[in-house]
């Protein structure tokens, strides 16, 4: 069973946590880099691959500077994650907007930065040009409906909300070229955290046979087809991670069969990864604050499903250590939860660790997607803190803890009866 790592030893996280409270998410920059190198690695063969980093991921800009310099692009899906993207200075088709149930304004904005806009419905091209005008690059989500099997994340796609069916793709290609439109692009996403390469060689050859049958039928010229987000990450120890080499050699294989062989290339080719390039790098710090012995064994943590989600969501797994605990036997069987008046919220049901006293520093692992993201205020849980473990080792807080006051800052106290006022506002001490 592979060991999970952590970049830090027990002596330099202890110091952190005398200056930065637990809980709090840590991400390491190093491990950060080294995904973004891994992936173009794989894709050193395709000119002018790009992956968009999903921004929901990790939507923070200390991050998204590192996918800038690395020249990675992002991949937004609404406006604050074009802005954010906009904030280190993406702009143009360094930025795919991939939304659905979009909002007027949010694509008045996305056309004004220039970014790539994927429309996810036939009906939106209409909208599209009525609220903000038609750009001169356009792409369609596609949906497979019955003929692609999903995963557990993202469901059948003929479950799901997202993209244009076969037929539909036909038309809309069509009338985009009837309306002057030029260059064109092909999206899928069809499948979330997973850990087969195959998968992604079936989506790319779906994609391809596609872009072959439109371009011909329809008389068009694809600038870039789009395989989407969704490598998974090993988050259990015993899981291999996604085999980059193998996914990159099929693909290679299956661009010259299909793209080159039928006159096509060039064809870029984009992704819009977010998990993978952080997943693995992020780690929720917390502290074990109450033992409970009941009908089961429980340690209860100062974090909660506000911090992470995913457990209580999916079901998803996050692997668990003890700080200085890491060489003692698993011998106890906790369930490891939170503090919201939610049954739903526990990092782990039934799961073997080592004997936790109370005050250990609990490590909950690959917290660097879908994470602090998903946070929310549920039973008045505040947002905590992200920290930047540097290339240097140096720590660089990125986003502080929400305090007392920003949870409150969106009441009005005005409209109450000025007596009631003046004890909220002692209360709150504003
Ligand atoms: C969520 C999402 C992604 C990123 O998914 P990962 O699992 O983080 O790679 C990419 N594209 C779209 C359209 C998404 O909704």
């Amino acid at each position: 069973m592979a060991e999970k790592q952590f970049p830090l030893t027990q002596r330099q996280l202890e110091k952190i946590i005398e200056r930065y409270p637990t809980p709090f998410h840590i991400y390491d920059e190093r491990g950060i880099r080294q995904s973004i190198r891994n992936l173009k690695q794989a894709f050193a063969w395709a000119d002018n691959f790009i992956n968009f980093f999903a921004v929901k991921a990790l939507p923070n800009p200390y991050i998204l500077q590192i996918i800038k310099e690395k020249g990675f692009g992002a991949d937004c899906s609404s406006l604050p994650e074009l802005l954010l993207a906009a904030s280190v200075g993406l702009t143009g088709e360094d930025i795919m907007f991939t939304s659905n149930e979009t909002p007027a304004k949010e694509y008045r904005q996305a056309k004004e930065m220039g970014a790539i806009i994927n429309l996810d419905d036939i009906s939106h091209i209409e909208y599209l040009e009525q609220h903000a005008g038609l750009p001169d690059l356009i792409s369609f989500r596609y949906n497979p409906g019955p003929l692609r099997e999903g995963n557990t994340i993202i469901g059948n796609p003929k479950d799901a909300k997202y993209g244009l069916t076969y037929d539909q793709l036909f038309q809309a290609y069509a009338l985009m070229k009837q309306k002057g439109v030029r260059r064109f692009g092909l999206h899928a996403m069809i499948a979330s955290n997973e850990l087969n390469p195959q998968y992604f060689v079936e989506t790319a050859s779906m994609l391809f046979d596609l872009i072959i049958e439109l371009s011909r039928k329809i008389g068009i010229t694809f600038s870039f087809a789009n395989l989407g987000g969704g490598i998974g990450i090993p988050y259990r120890p015993e899981q291999e991670a996604f085999d980059l080499a193998v996914f990159s050699r099929q693909l290679k294989a299956l661009y010259e069969r299909k793209i080159v062989n039928n006159g096509l290339h060039p064809l870029k080719l984009v992704m819009e990864c977010g998990r993978l390039i952080t997943g693995p790098h992020g780690y929720l710090v917390t502290t074990a604050l109450h033992k409970k012995e009941t009908y089961k064994d429980y340690i209860g943590l100062d974090a909660c499903m506000t911090n992470l989600m995913r457990p209580a969501l999916y079901g998803a797994y996050h692997h668990i250590t003890v700080l200085g605990r890491d060489t003692q036997p698993r011998t106890h069987t906790y369930d490891v939860v939170g503090s919201l008046c939610e049954n739903f919220d526990k990092f782990a049901i039934d799961r073997d660790l080592p004997e936790v006293s109370i005050g250990d520093t609990l490590i909950i692992h690959d917290t660097g997607a879908h994470g602090h993201a998903m946070g929310f205020n549920y039973n008045g849980k505040l947002r905590s803190a992200e920290l930047l473990l540097k290339e240097n080792g140096d720590i660089q807080l990125i986003r502080r803890a929400e305090t007392l006051a920003d949870y409150f800052s969106t009441l009005d106290f005005t409209g109450l009866p000025s007596s009631t006022r003046a004890n909220v506002e002692k209360t709150l001490k504003l």
